[in-house]
């Protein structure tokens, strides 16, 4: 049975975090009326290593985001220096432009204020709680914001961009179970690791059994610490994540010795368990953009990236939903479709490079081996940075 709404969108968009905001800007741009609704005040903080890799930079500029972006003079990073439990160490340099390192409160206001900016509306302060249905379509959700009354908002379609933890995926039973262990991200910026100097240029990535750590150098002269570890170190600490923090990251053996002077300059924010497998990322009524469509093990560096293109994606598709709506649901599927062939290769990337990291000793062997390879180490950070195919990588990696 239909609900009485308080008011009608043509989409509202649950999440105003760069799937979200990116998604508004393109459907406000053609015109649609479009209604954001975050929990947040921005500019909001996010567990995150803040290194957008060189693909979003393209997305950004197709978006008319990149000059906002650019004038907050982010740092550009030519690469990533991954270093293995031995020491044994690889600077990997992408092919072609550099990568983003921005804080991201100044990031998503960016483009938030571009969604803005196109004639999106966006209610900050304001938490989506559940979905309003006509049958089995996906036909608004319900609001609130803070303690204030309840609000039913009636939309033609509903995208579910509200990140990891998404409620548009729950209600929408989107979400299946994964076979992805179980991690949890502690992230924070540093003042003070010694021999910062080697990253004038390069993040760096540790890994050790179990564990990683990326560096990555922000304006300002701070460093964002990102540590992904496993789900049940972090239980069996308790309260003290702390106390887990500063323990664990002296357990890199190539950063052990440079943290004498290391002082945090902001609190440590922590989100898991980083994974979330979903299939089925539209349905009747309703998509799902960004990490609430999915989400991959950070090591690699693509959320920000796939949150950005895969606006482009459900921005085509809502468009085509919404001009006809008697093939709503084809455009939709088709949606799911273009997802798939667009993000699973670098999915197969993804899951072989977890593979190395899972088993330091074949991590080694292959910094050993890219070392020997450029050409290969090339194509790998090309896919990497999401400028190049993933699957001529793919194919090079897996020759003997
Ligand atoms: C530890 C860690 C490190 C990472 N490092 C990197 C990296 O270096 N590079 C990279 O590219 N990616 C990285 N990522 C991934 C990246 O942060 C995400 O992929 C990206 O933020 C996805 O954007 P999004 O817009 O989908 O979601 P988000 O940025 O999470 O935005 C979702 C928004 O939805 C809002 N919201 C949630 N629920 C509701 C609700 N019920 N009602 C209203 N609003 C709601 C939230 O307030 C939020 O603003 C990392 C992730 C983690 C966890």
């Amino acid at each position: 049975m239909a609900t009485s709404v308080d008011e009608s969108w043509d989409a509202v968009v649950v999440g105003g975090g760069p799937a979200g905001a990116a998604t508004a800007a393109l459907l406000a741009a053609r015109r649609w009326s479009v209604l954001v609704i975050d929990k947040a005040r921005f500019p909001r903080d996010k567990a995150c290593a803040e290194f957008a890799s060189p693909g979003v930079e393209i997305v950004l500029r197709r978006l008319g985001a990149w000059e906002a972006v650019q004038a907050l003079q982010p740092r550009r990073l030519r690469g990533m220096q991954l270093i293995g439990p031995s020491g044994e160490r690889f600077a990997g340099t992408y092919p072609r432009g550099r990568a983003i390192a921005l804080p991201r409160p100044q990031l998503d206001q960016a483009v938030l204020d571009v969604a803005r900016k196109r004639g999106a509306t966006v209610w900050e302060n304001t938490r989506v709680h559940d979905l309003l249905r006509e049958g089995q379509r996906v036909s608004g959700v319900v609001a609130a914001a803070g303690r204030g009354a309840v609000r039913h908002v009636g939309a033609r379609l509903v995208v579910g961009a509200d990140g990891l933890h998404s409620t548009v995926a729950r209600r929408t039973d989107a979400i299946r179970p994964g076979w992805w262990p179980h991690r949890t991200g502690l992230v924070t910026h540093c003042e003070g690791i010694d021999g910062l100097d080697t990253l004038a240029s390069y993040g760096e990535m540790h890994v050790r059994p179990g564990a990683y750590v990326g560096l990555a150098p922000l304006p300002g002269g701070c460093v964002n610490v990102a540590m992904v570890l496993p789900t049940r170190a972090v239980r069996q600490r308790g309260q003290d994540v702390e106390g887990l923090f500063w323990h664990e990251l002296a357990q890199f053996p190539a950063l052990a010795g440079r943290l004498a002077r290391v002082r945090r300059t902001k609190s440590l924010l922590g989100t898991g368990p980083l994974r979330r497998h979903v299939p089925v990322t539209a349905g009747p009524g309703y998509l799902l953009v960004g990490d609430a469509a999915g989400f991959l093990d950070p090591f690699t560096g693509e959320g920000i990236y796939r949150a950005l293109r895969g606006a482009e994606l459900a921005a085509a598709a809502a468009d085509a939903a919404l001009r006809t709506p008697a093939e709503a649901d084809a455009a939709l599927a088709e949606y799911c479709r273009a997802r798939q062939s667009a993000f699973r290769p670098k999915e197969a990337l993804c899951l072989l490079v977890q593979a190395f990291i899972a088993y330091p000793p074949l991590l080694e062997y292959a910094l050993r081996r890219l070392r020997r390879r450029p050409r290969l180490a090339q194509r790998l950070f090309g896919a990497l940075g999401d400028t190049h195919s993933p699957w001529a990588t793919l194919a090079a990696l897996l020759r003997p």
